[in-house]
Formats: C-alpha cells, structure tokens, sequence
C-alpha cells in the first residue's frame, strides 16, 4: 500500500506550485528523516532533537500524505504562503524587492559609513547582484559578510540583515560593541543573494525556492548546492534531478549567481559571517558534505555554543541536526582553495515557516533581536582573531608582566589572572580610555550599571602596563 503511493507520489510531489501545503510530520532518527526524503517529499525543515520534519506537498496531496503519515499535522497555510494584506505592501511585514531597494538607497543617503548599493554581477534573468558595505574602519580592516535570501522564499534572513544595519548605524557612537565593530572592520551585506527567486515570490509571496535558470528543463538550480566546494560529492541533501528543489546545477558554479558571488568574496577575503537562512532555529557550520569535524570544529563548536546560549538556537554540523548537504556555502566558505579558511555559519531563523511572520511584527522584532546578539558576537570573535588587542605582557625586572582573561565576552563575572607581578592597581577602561571601575580579586562581579560594550582591563605595575579587551554581553 505505502509503496504503491510512494511511486504515485515521487513524480509530482518534486515541483512545487502555489496552493502548497506544509505537514509536520513526526521524525526522530536517521532513517525516519531517510525514509521522508526517499519517498520524494521536499523537506522544508525539521529536528531530530525536537523530532519533526516539515514537508511541502501540494493541495491535492495532502489527503494522501497524511494517511501516510496518521500522527503528522496540517500546518497554518498562512505559514506557506503568504496571504494578501489590506495595506498593498509587497510582502506583507517583509521588505520585498523594491522594499529593500528603497531601505538601502536611503540608508547610504542618511549616513556617510554607509556605500550605496553596488554590483558585483548580474542575476540569470538579468537582476542587478548587489552588496552594501558599512565601516567606519581605515582602509584595510578585516571585511565580514552577512548574506540573505539566497533561496527566495526565506524573506525572514533579509529581515535579520536589515535590522542588523539599521542597528549597527543608528548605535554607532553610543552602543560601544557598534561603535568598536564600525570601527575595526568593514561589514559587508548581501541583503538579497537570488533576487530572480524572490521577485518570482513577488508581490504576495511564494514557493520559489531556486534561482529561475529552467534551461536545464526543471524549475531553476538550488543556489546553496551550487558552490564549488565538494560539489556533487554525493546525492544526499544535493540532487542531480532538475525537478528537486535541491537541483544542484549542471556544473560547480554553473549559476551567475554563484559564480559572481564566489569571485566577489574572494576579492574581499572576509574573516567569516553568516549565510542566513530560516527557519527552524538552527545554526549550522561545516562539515556539511560529510558530517566530520573540520581542523577549526574547537572553535565553531565553542563560538557556535556562545552564540545560541541565549536564544537557544540548536547548533552543529548539518549532519547533526538534519541530513548531510553538499555544495553549500558555508562548505566553500570555510574549505574552497582559492582562500585562506572563511570562518561561516549558516543561521536557520527561529520562525515557524517561511512566511509565518508575515503579519506578526512581535515575531519579526523577536527574531532579529536572537540574531542580532549573534552577530555581535561572531563580530567580537572574529575581530580577536586578528589581534585588534592591548599589549597582554611586558617585561618587569627582566621578567614576564602577563594579563590573561578567562572566557571573553562576559555576562556577570570577568574572571583573570595576572603572572609575573604583583599589580599595584587594576582597572577597567571605556574604549575612549577613561576609567570605568577598579576590579579588585582575579574574579569580578560586573556592576548591574555598567552597560554592555567593550572594555579593556588593565594591570599595573609601576611604570609597565598590560591590558587585554573583553566584552559585556548579557
Ligand atoms: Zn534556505
């Protein structure tokens, strides 16, 4: 009986068309998630730790599917699909394609750190690519990039990537983790990575997940298993079938949209940053071809881990969470050879669907705030990476004066220790150098008035000085 639906199934259930439904369907393990996705559903998110996995089917599939599946859940359709608003915007409380047009041509008119929009290629049907670079850094300083929308129906990352701008602009001079960010590093955004995609969702919203190159006789190519990096390692996650919404192309880099990326970002050589996806409220770093540790899985374990204690966002390797993929971008980011290794993540937004937020503005708010403070500190983390720091040693009487902080950033309590010396006096300076507080004892409870920011810590001893940066997040 199953087999004989699975077979019906697998040859319609691979294009999607408006009227589409999601289903939550129960999954825990391995081969549940397996058994969903070798039956030919399109897999929209899912948890093993939370154990569902969310499928698009169309309508008229939808009786079969949950006779399949007796335990799963007709989802909200306004959860699939965006539905019409009263007020005529394009995507209801999303900024849509000339939405975002407008926020970041205004933005570089009001603000001298801000550039205008600027192409770095064309799209397959002929769309303008375009990133935003904002700094107040010398030239030089370390890029990070923030990227959004690569698939075109995941309006909440563009969201993420415009408040983060309209946040890091508008507390440039009195936020001190903006201000610190602003002026050490030039931020980079790529608010709208496929915009064919998002226009064909547009005005109104969509299912258009792919670019909208169909030459290949299905429905466009999946941008996020287009990258060159391990490309096509196997089918897991990654299709060679022109109708799957994971069609990887005929090619590594086969698309525009890719190809004009990848040259892009080599040409600016960030540090890292997010390729910002939703939903489900994940965070995911590589490996993802195969789910081994990379030489730096210390670091995105540790750093991944910080970022997520807050909004409690489930963190590791795409293996882990879901299923392998290849071609992605945070594989290439991280393993591609053309750069030195690109510190990336790949956030998956905490909605409950791709347009679930559409009318609900305490969601949108919500959402961006999570990302936000990940932001801020993958910014903080990669900065320490390059060594914008104080001295942390000197030579006192022939022998080593040395400051070391415990873990960094710090929510209640900086811990540190000093070698070498007995200090004379210990403070805590603002980055314009003023003193702060005296912390007295190698573990110090933060006063509940001291804002959050960056700071640096210093120890004396007689004429030498050492310091090292920390920051207060909580
Ligand atoms: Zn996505």
């Amino acid at each position: 009986m199953r087999k004989i639906l699975v077979v019906a199934l697998l040859l319609v259930l691979s294009t999607v068309m408006n009227g589409d439904r999601l289903i939550r369907i129960p999954a825990q393990t391995d081969s549940d998630f397996s058994e969903v996705r070798d039956m030919g559903y399109e897999i929209a998110s899912g948890s093993r730790a939370e154990g569902w996995v969310d499928v698009m089917v169309s309508q008229r599939f939808v009786d079969e599917t949950m006779q399949i599946f007796p335990d799963a859940k007709l989802l909200p359709l306004e959860w699939s699909e965006l539905l019409p608003r009263t007020d005529n915007s394009e995507m209801g409380y999303y900024y849509g394609p000339n939405d975002n047009a407008v926020f970041w041509t205004n933005l570089a008119e009001t603000n001298d750190m801000v550039d205008t929009p600027t192409s770095y290629g064309t799209s397959f049907q002929g769309r303008d690519l375009q990133f935003i670079r904002i700094t107040n850094a010398p030239a030089g300083a370390p890029a990070i990039l923030f990227t959004a929308l690569t698939h075109g129906r995941e309006p909440g990352s563009n969201s993420v990537v415009i408040d983060w701008a309209q946040w890091l602009t508008t507390e440039y001079g009195s936020d001190t983790v903006a201000t610190f960010i602003l002026d050490n590093a030039q931020i980079y955004i790529i608010p709208i990575v496929n915009p064919d995609g998002y226009a064909e969702n547009s005005p109104g919203g969509g299912n258009q997940r792919k670019n909208m190159n169909f030459t290949a006789g299905g429905d466009g190519v999946d941008i996020n298993r287009n990258y060159s990096y391990m490309w096509g390692y196997d089918d897991s996650g990654s299709s060679p079938y022109p109708s799957s919404q994971t069609y990887r192309g005929t090619a590594p880099l086969s698309e525009p949209e890719t190809l004009a990326e990848t040259i892009w970002i080599d040409s600016i050589e960030p540090l890292g940053g997010f390729h910002y996806h939703t939903y489900g409220g994940y965070l995911l770093y590589p490996w993802g071809y195969n789910n081994t540790p990379t030489p730096h899985q210390s670091t995105f374990e540790s750093w991944g881990n910080q970022m997520t204690e807050l909004n409690g966002y489930e963190c590791g390797r795409a293996g882990d969470i879901l299923y392998d993929v290849n071609g992605d971008a945070v594989d290439w980011s991280y393993g591609e050879s053309t750069h030195e290794p690109m510190l990336f993540f790949t956030p998956e937004v905490d909605e409950s669907n791709f347009w679930s937020s559409q009318n609900d503005t305490t969601a949108i708010v919500n959402f961006c705030a999570d990302c936000r403070y990940m932001n801020k500190l993958l910014c903080m983390n990669l900065l320490s990476m390059v060594g914008i720091e104080e001295a942390g040693s000197a030579e006192v009487n022939g022998s080593s004066f040395e400051l070391a902080l415990g873990s960094n950033p710090v929510s209640a309590v900086l811990s540190y220790t000093v070698t070498g010396a007995v200090p004379t006096a210990m403070s805590v300076l603002d980055v314009a150098g003023r003193v702060v507080a005296t912390p007295a004892g190698e573990s110090w409870a933060i006063p509940a008035d001291l804002q959050n920011g960056v700071y640096f810590l210093r120890a004396e001893n007689g004429s030498r000085s050492v310091s090292q940066r920390f920051t207060i997040l909580r």
